[in-house]
Formats: structure tokens, sequence, C-alpha cells
């Protein structure tokens, strides 16, 4: 096993689990793997695949998806084809001979056409074992289903003695209990890894507006050159919107949601996946067909609707290991427009507790690591280092007269305003709403000049999570005091607020270097890089691109950032050394060592 994991894929050791599983499938058992993103699903079928004989079957919802597998799977010298209808007829003609022949090690296949195949090209070929991939779309009650993942139940009847093994991210437990109902597995064991992702720092931003969003956004780019990076919205205006402030400010962008067309999606992807686009602008229709192994960072530009969204999503970045950056905009409109769709929907209750808990995260005093695990069923009570809350512990202070002049203000209109009236009273703005409604006569106009509207709304936010107020959705959004709230503003009760962080004022420099170190701790990756390897890694990077450009596959499938990262730090002078880099195996090493050895010579005699 170790020396397929070395030779094929260039790995010197098994991550946690993937021995074990792999052990099973080879005696032939039926197992559900539950793995995190990034976490090394593929391995666990893929050297089962190479050491049995015949050829795996591996069931995969999407063509992006298969391809990206099948061009890595080449790239490391192994056979594997998908049978999709993106080949042309003589195309999957061959593949079907080989198929029968035995030549091919891993078959990618659509759900519906293995379906139609099972009493054709899967009669006549030896077939190791089955994969299911992203088999929670099996699960109505996941969030990607597919009707055809369902008759993949058939299966289990059909080759009654070939080991089948569903494999997902999802950790849900009613999903994963559907899964092994739905597929009938054989006394399956279920494989379960931690769904932690140590190299994905955490950081949230309460209460900013659109135009500190996109400062805030502009700044982060700028602390990222070059990396690829995915800012999720909440509605395709916004996408579109925020593509164009970028713009504005040199900052190519690209747009994705499901109202371009499919062709339009199809160019957007690919160019984002081939490095043609380091930065895409998306409503949350752009996600599964994303295996790139490079994206650097996520921006949640709204909040999501639930943890399990917002898990999946941040999830895109960092698949490499290497440290990746997510951020997350937390705002009070957020909340109101989530919650209306919340309540709107077929299942009002269970969506309200999904935003809550969203929510709690967002507003979390603790290491939001603590409280992703815990959503996820792992306790835990680690303080994780790389989150906002574990590298600067809020602050709280008596904030009972703060939140008496908002509560009055709201009481003095008759509850009548809304959160933005709210502000625009307390900062003693003459807006339309407030001269219109003479807000301007109340004893409370201008009784909170002092503070901005910006903390304001960070304040009116933590009100609203503290439960001192409503919002009535069916008049209006207005605000309505609760019990709670009616108890601090007669002063029987204090009110603690969190103090609201500046932005830090650390240069750019020491923020990255601060960065890096701090995960240093946590995972085993290599530290940040000198000034001269940053040159090599931009030179490699260049020669990446020309090769991958000249065999038509991503960068990424080439050599991982990972590896660009180690080749400029440890600079491997002969096509030996090269070839002992965690993650070469020995098809990569004939093919790439020379080329890149020769680089590196050519940059250490400069
Ligand atoms: P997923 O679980 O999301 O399907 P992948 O199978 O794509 O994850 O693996 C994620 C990354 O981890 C890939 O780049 C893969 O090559 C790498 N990987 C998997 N197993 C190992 C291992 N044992 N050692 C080092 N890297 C590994
Ligand atoms: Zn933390």
């Amino acid at each position: 096993m170790l020396s397929t994991l070395k030779s094929y894929f260039g790995y010197n050791s098994f991550r946690p689990q993937q021995e074990e599983i792999i052990n099973h499938l080879l005696n032939k058992k039926d197992a559900l793997v539950l793995m995190p993103t990034g976490g090394g699903k593929s391995i666990c079928y893929q050297i089962p695949a190479l050491m049995l004989d015949g050829t795996a079957i591996v069931v995969s919802p999407l063509i992006s998806l298969m391809k990206d597998q099948v061009e890595s799977l080449q790239a490391n010298g192994i056979a594997a084809v998908a049978l999709n209808s993106n080949n042309t007829d003589s195309e999957n003609q061959s593949i079907r001979y080989d198929c029968r022949m035995g030549k091919i090690k891993l078959l990618y296949i659509s759900p519906e056409r293995l379906i139609l195949e099972t009493n054709a090209l899967l009669r006549d070929m030896k077939i190791s074992l089955f994969a299911i991939d992203e088999a929670h779309c099996i699960s109505q009650w996941g969030h990607d289903f597919r009707p055809e993942y369902t008759q993949l139940g058939q299966i289990r009847k059909l080759f009654p003695n070939i080991p089948i093994v569903a494999l997902t991210a999802t950790a849900d437990k009613t999903t994963r209990e559907d899964i092994l109902n739905q597929l009938n597995l054989n006394n399956p064991k279920i494989f379960i890894s931690s769904f932690n992702r140590p190299n994905l720092s955490l950081d949230v931003k309460r209460g900013f507006n659109e135009k500190e969003k996109i400062n805030t956004i502009i700044r982060f780019i700028d602390d990222h050159p070059r990396d690829s990076g995915i800012i999720y919205c909440m509605t395709r205006k916004a996408t579109e919107k925020v593509a164009m402030k970028l713009r504005k400010e040199g900052i190519i962008a690209g747009v994705y949601h499901a109202g371009l067309s499919a062709l339009e999606r199809n160019k957007i992807q690919e160019d984002f996946i081939k490095d043609r686009i380091a930065i895409i602008c998306a409503t949350v229709a752009f996600g599964m067909g994303i295996d790139k192994s490079n994206v650097r960072w996520v921006i949640h530009y709204n909040l999501p609707k639930s943890i399990e969204n917002f898990y999946q999503e941040i999830g895109r970045a960092g698949r490499d290991g290497l440290p990746s950056d997510t951020l997350l905009f937390y705002s009070l409109e957020d909340i109101i427009t989530l919650s209306q769709f919340a309540n709107e929907s077929g299942q009002q209750s269970l969506n309200i507790d999904k935003l809550r808990l969203m929510q709690n995260y967002a507003e979390s005093h603790v290491c939001r690591r603590r409280i992703l695990l815990n959503y996820f069923g792992e306790n835990s009570n680690c303080h994780c280092g790389n989150c906002d809350v574990c590298k600067k512990p809020p602050q709280q202070f008596d904030g009972t007269i703060i939140v008496q002049k908002a509560i009055s203000a709201i009481m003095r209109t008759n509850e009548k305003i809304g959160v933005s009236c709210t502000i625009d009273i307390l900062r003693g703005t003459y807006s339309t709403d407030v001269v219109q409604h003479q807000y301007d006569k109340l004893k409370t106009f201008g009784a909170g000049r002092d503070i901005t509207g910006r903390d304001w709304r960070n304040y009116m936010l933590q009100m609203l999570q503290m439960g001192y107020y409503e919002i009535n959705y069916l008049e209006d959004k207005h605000i309505k005091i609760t019990p709670l709230g009616k108890l601090v503003l007669f002063g029987k009760a204090k009110a603690n607020l969190v103090v609201i962080q500046k932005e830090d004022s650390t240069s750019k420099k020491d923020k990255k270097k601060n960065k890096i170190n701090s995960v240093a701790t946590h995972i085993n990756i290599p530290s940040s890089l000198s000034k001269e390897d940053e040159i090599l890694f931009e030179k490699l990077r260049e020669l990446r691109k020309k090769l991958a450009d000249e065999q038509g596959y991503p960068a990424y499938i080439i050599l991982s950032d990972k590896i660009l990262h180690i080749l400029a730090t440890i600079k491997p002078k002969t096509i030996d050394e090269f070839g002992t880099i965690n993650g070469i195996g020995d098809f990569k090493k004939d093919k790439y060592g020379a080329t890149f050895v020769a680089l590196i010579l050519r940059h250490e005699s400069q």
C-alpha cells in the first residue's frame, strides 16, 4: 500500500483513517467515508483501485468533477477515464474498448449512465470496486439532492460480491443515515474523520456597510496578491455590484450565478480553474464543481443561511492544506433578509434554527472553530489560535446607557420604526423618514451623536442577538422591544456590550508574517519564504503555468502550490532530490524533474 502511494502519488505516509479504509476495501467490504473537503477521500479508493485486479467504477455527479479527478490521475500516469456526454462518440467507443480489455484502472461515470450500463458495459468488464463520490447527493436532506442518485440502490443487488464505498464531506447525521439506507450497503463500516480544517483562518466583521465591506475586501486582496479567491454574495445583483466596484479599483473579478447561460458559467469556471481569473464573485451556485486545490481565500459578503452552507463554502479554500483565509461579513440587513426567507420557506422552524446557529457563530465570544466543531458533533474546547476571537478576545463593557438610548428612541416612536431609522434618530440625521414623521422633535433625537453610524449598526446587531428587541416582519420590519429590553430601559437590568475593535493598523508585511507563523505552529507546512525564495517561487509558478497551458491542464494539476513552496525553499539540485518531495510520484519526477531542476540551477547561478 505504502509503495503504491509513494510511486503513484509521491506521498510518504497516509493520513489518519486512509490506511484503515483502504484495507477494509481490499478485504472486499462496504464502507461509508465521512471526511471534510481536502481530507483526502480520493486516495481511499484510488489506492485499492490500483492494487486490485480490474477497474474501479467511480460515480460522480458532475462532469467538471470527473474531469478534475481524471486529469490529476492521468498527470500521475494512471489509466483513468470518464465516460460522459462531453466526449465524442468515437472517444466513448474507445473508452469502452479499453474497459473491456482491462486497460483502465478507474472509470468515472455519472449515476444515470451507470444505471444504463449495468446490463451492458459493466457486465463485460471486471470491476474491482464501486466508489460513490459526493454520496450526500442521494439524500433529500442534503444540500445537493440529485434524483439520479437514488437509483444507485440497485448496485448492491446487481453486483453482490463487489465492495462499495460511499464518500462525502457532509457530516449531517440525517443525511448519513439516509445514504446508508438508500445504498443498501452490506454491513458497512463507517469511517468518520475530524472535520477540523486548521489551515483555514476564521474572521468575522460585524455591522459593516457596503462601502466598508468593499474597502475591507480591497485591502484583503492587496494582502493576497495573485492568489485565487471566491467572494460569495447572497444575490445575483450583489455579485455583479461587487465585481464592478472591484473593477473600478483595478481588480479583475469574474461573476458567476445561475442567471448566466451555461456557456458563460462554464467559461468563467474554466478561467478560474486555469488561473486566468483569480477572483470570482459568486452566488452559492458556484460550488460543487470546484475542486481547484489552490483557492487561497473565501470571503462571505453576506451571512450564509446555515453553518452547513458556510462550512461547505469556506471549505473550498485550502484543499492543498496550505494556510488560507476566510472572512465573513455579518450585518443586520442580512439577518433581516434571511429571517424573511426562512419565515416564508416550507420548513420555517428548521430554517430559523439554522439561521440562529449561524448567527451564534458570527457573534461568538469563544473560539469560532470550537463552535463549528461542536456543530458537527465533535465536542471540543479548542482555542485554535487561528480565528479572530482567539487572536483578539473580545472585551466587554457596561453598555446600559447605549442600549437605553436606542430602546428609548424606539419606544418614543411607538415602535413604528426599523433599524436604519433608529440610527438616524440617534445620530440626529434629518433623513426623509425622520422629517416626514417629525422624529426630529423627539427628546432622543441626536442623543447618540457621539457614536458613529457604523458602531450603532454594530451595537444594534448585538442588541438583537441579546434579545433586547425583535423585528416584526409582518409590519414593515418594525422593531418591537422585548420584556428583557424593557428591563434595561427601566434600569432594572444591566446590558453588557462587546467593545468594537478598530481595524488593526499593523503594516501589511507584519500581518503576513504573523499569519504564517501562527498557523505554522498548528500544522506542518513550510513557514514564510525569504525574499529570494519568493522570486524563485514566482519563476516556478510561471513555469508551471506554461507547462499547464501546453497540456491544457489547470496549473495545480501539474504541481500543487504546496510543492512549489517546498521547491522554492529546499531548492533541489538533482532529479532524484526533486523526486523525494512529498507529492511527487515517479511519473511526475520523470516528466518534470529535469525542467524544474534546470530552472532552480539557473536561478541559483544568477
Ligand atoms: P477530498 O477529501 O476533498 O476529496 P482529495 O482527495 O482531493 O480530498 O485530497 C485533498 C488533497 O490532499 C489532495 O491534494 C491530495 O493529493 C492530498 N492528499 C491526500 N492524501 C494524502 C496523503 N496521504 N499525504 C499527503 N497528501 C495527501
Ligand atoms: Zn479560535
